[in-house]
């Protein structure tokens, strides 16, 4: 056993038996809860209030008081930024505790806990900063004319958020929205929803007003979808599947809210022949099981230069063979757990369509028994080959350990498989080509490109996709933008009177 998993709930605050929403500024509980599980282990964690559709009036009606005659979104733009840092220093100081959480409610690795519950913290620090530089323009208009364009915040948000980085895309979403002045409903996901929910109580511990952040666990089928209907939310950010945001995105339309959306991906990852082999494998094993492979941008879709793909592959699966699953809070462990049996079976399901459709299993493409874990929910990293772009194994995300390969002739025939996709969110390439990286970033359909590197996201690197990864930038400065309007005051002060008319 690692230091931490003795160390496990040793500062006794978060060793609850139940967690309650957060509304107006304080814990709710109603009639009804829900039970969060490890997926690790199967094991129950903890209660959780589970919103009903009254609860979510409730948290609407408290965010929109305090946006409309609350104090926040006209304090100074010092006092935000204070507050933002505070609570990345109560994070900071309870990093063991939101890292064991995290992995408890989502059995993810502890490596992979620690870095994103780091980030979570860094995403307050990064729009601490970047809300002070945040500003409107002056605009050049004739004569003794005065063109001032102001940021104001956009109103009242619902967020709602996925399980597979449940503190991150919360800090993601929390983070901006306040720093503009915004008052939110944040709703989690059903099956993590706890770090959230204790981000909630350190925003107010850090001083956020009442009303200004309520957190609402509950199902997004109820409560989700009533916060994406009701006329007094301003802007919907959503971040999950493809479908769940078409949905959002054509109920929002009906008040007109605004709509920012990160959806799913099936990212390419191209290795062409001048690339770093090493560097290449180890990048690309990280690129697709990182996080258990439940990443939207996970590089699901790899694609091999033919003169490297026979020694390419060696070393890849050799690799996967060696990733570790296991206790999650041991720190040797590669791979946590998969969220549900649903997703187990999802997952398994599109390895069995790959067989059926004439595709190789190289290695996994089964249920992992683990010891010890026996009641958790664990796939084996999972290599796919003799695959072409009509199976559904390659044209579907997954969402788990699983990668197709295939190999391609040429760097024109590379970006066409690239971007023969719905999706467009991430993409890698490895080559030590200078001038082919720029050359195929710029052909890549995708918003992101990682060229020789694994990492997809920083604070303050834009992060969001094209085509029907949806749209909009989270985690930097254009983020901003998103959570503001633009108000255009044009103002004359001139000596003589105006009269258009003439009259
Ligand atoms: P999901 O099923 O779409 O759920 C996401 C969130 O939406 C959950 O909180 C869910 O609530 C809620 N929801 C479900 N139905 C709703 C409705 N009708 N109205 C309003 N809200 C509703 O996605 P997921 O399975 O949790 O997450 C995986 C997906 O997220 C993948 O497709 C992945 O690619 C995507 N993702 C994208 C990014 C990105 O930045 N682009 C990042 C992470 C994940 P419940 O929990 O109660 O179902
Ligand atoms: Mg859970």
């Amino acid at each position: 056993m690692t230091q931490v998993k003795e160390a496990r709930f040793e500062t006794l605050e978060m060793k609850r038996q139940h967690y309650s929403m957060i509304i107006n500024g304080e814990r709710v509980d109603g009639a009804e809860t829900f039970t969060t599980y490890n997926p690790a282990t199967g094991e129950k964690i903890a209660t959780v209030a589970k919103a009903t559709i009254e609860d979510a009036e409730k948290a609407i009606l408290a965010a929109r008081q305090s946006f409309d005659y609350g104090k926040w979104k006209k304090s100074p733009i010092n006092k935000r930024s204070r507050v933002l840092n505070k609570i990345a220093g109560i994070m900071r100081a309870r990093f063991n505790e939101l890292v064991e959480l995290e992995i408890l409610d989502s059995g993810k690795s502890l490596s992979a806990a620690q870095g994103q519950v780091m980030q979570a913290i860094e995403d307050f620090e990064f729009y601490a900063g970047a809300i002070v530089g945040h500003r409107g323009n002056v605009n050049n208009v004739p004569g003794q004319f005065q063109n001032v364009a102001e940021k104001e915040p956009v109103g009242v948000c619902a967020q709602i958020i996925p399980w597979n980085y449940p503190l991150m895309m919360a800090a993601w979403k929390i983070a901006p929205a306040i720093a503009t002045g915004c008052s939110i409903v944040v709703k989690p996901a059903t099956l993590t929803p706890l770090t959230a929910i204790v981000l909630g109580e350190i925003c107010i511990e850090a001083g956020v007003p009442e009303g200004v952040v309520n957190i609402l666990p509950g199902a997004g089928s109820s409560v989700g979808n009533y916060l994406v209907e009701h006329e007094k939310v301003d802007k919907v950010a959503f971040t999950g599947s493809t479908p769940i945001g078409k949905n959002i995105m054509e109920k929002a339309s009906q008040t007109l809210k605004r709509v920012t959306l990160e959806l799913g991906g099936k990212s390419p990852n191209i290795v062409f022949e001048d690339a770093d082999i090493d560097a290449a494998v180890d990048g690309s094993l990280f690129g697709i099981f990182y996080n258990t492979g439940q990443s939207c941008e996970a590089r699901s879709r790899l694609y091999i230069h033919e003169s490297i793909y026979e020694t390419f592959m060696e070393k890849f699966v050799e690799k996967t063979k060696k990733l570790q699953l296991g206790d999650p809070f041991n720190k040797t462990t590669h791979i946590g757990a998969v969220i549900s049996e649903e997703q187990l079976k999802v997952i398994d399901g599109y390895v069995q369509s790959a067989k059926e459709e004439g595709a190789t299993i190289v290695t996994g493409g089964k249920v992992a028994e683990i010891e010890g874990f026996e009641a958790g929910y664990w796939y084996e990293p999972t290599v796919i080959t003799n695959v072409h772009h009509d199976m559904k194994v390659v044209k579907e995300e997954i969402f788990g350990p699983v990668v197709v390969v295939m190999p391609f002739k040429d760097e024109k025939e590379a970006v066409k498989l690239a971007n023969d996709s719905e999706y467009g969110l991430g993409s890698a390439l490895w080559t030590k080509d200078y001038a082919r990286a720029t050359r195929v970033s710029k052909q890549i359909e995708a918003g992101i490109v990682m060229v020789n590197c694994p990492f997809s996201a920083f604070p303050g690197t834009p992060f969001g996709g094209y085509k029907q990864s949806g749209f909009g930038r989270e985690l930097c400065i254009e983020t901003l933008d998103l959570y503001t309007e633009t108000k255009s005051i044009i103002s004359y002060f001139g000596s003589r009177p105006l009269n258009p008319f003439g009259l």
